[in-house]
């Protein structure tokens, strides 16, 4: 298991409906990131402030420039959707996650350990 090499693959694959926030994250951005609750409609993220329509892309994914590496623009700030991720090593496979390597695919067991380390702070550990 590596570490996320900022792929931007999640972040792509998801933003376009596939995230939500909790109402406390709402109502925390609501009162201390104003820009970033603009981008909420109906407690549904993230949707075009303009016309209420769902964007294709998160609003704050940052390509690096001359990288082929994404940044999040409100990294500390981002809901728990997008800081637990990943979760499990099948949607790490569905998702071509970069952070696998081959034995993992081998030993998907022993990788969702090392996974689960690797994320300990930063989601609730799998039931
Ligand atoms: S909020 Fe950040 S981590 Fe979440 S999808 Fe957007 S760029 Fe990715
Ligand atoms: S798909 Fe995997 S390697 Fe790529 S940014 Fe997401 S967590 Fe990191």
């Amino acid at each position: 298991m590596k570490d996320c090499n900022s792929c931007g693959k999640c972040c792509t694959k998801y933003s376009n409906g596939g995230l939500s926030a909790t109402a406390n994250e709402i109502e925390f951005w609501d009162i201390c990131r104003p820009e970033i609750v603009r981008y909420v409609d109906d407690g549904k993220i993230w949707m075009n402030p303009d016309d209420g329509q769902q964007l294709e892309l998160c609003p704050w994914l940052n390509k690096v420039p001359g990288e082929d590496k994404y940044l999040c623009g409100i990294y500390y700030d981002r809901p728990d959707d997008c800081k637990y991720y990943p979760v499990t090593i099948q949607q790490m496979i569905a998702d071509d996650c970069e952070m696998l390597e081959v034995k993992d695919f081998r030993n998907p067991k022993q990788a969702q350990k090392d996974l689960d380390k690797l994320m300990v702070d930063s989601r609730p550990p799998l039931e």
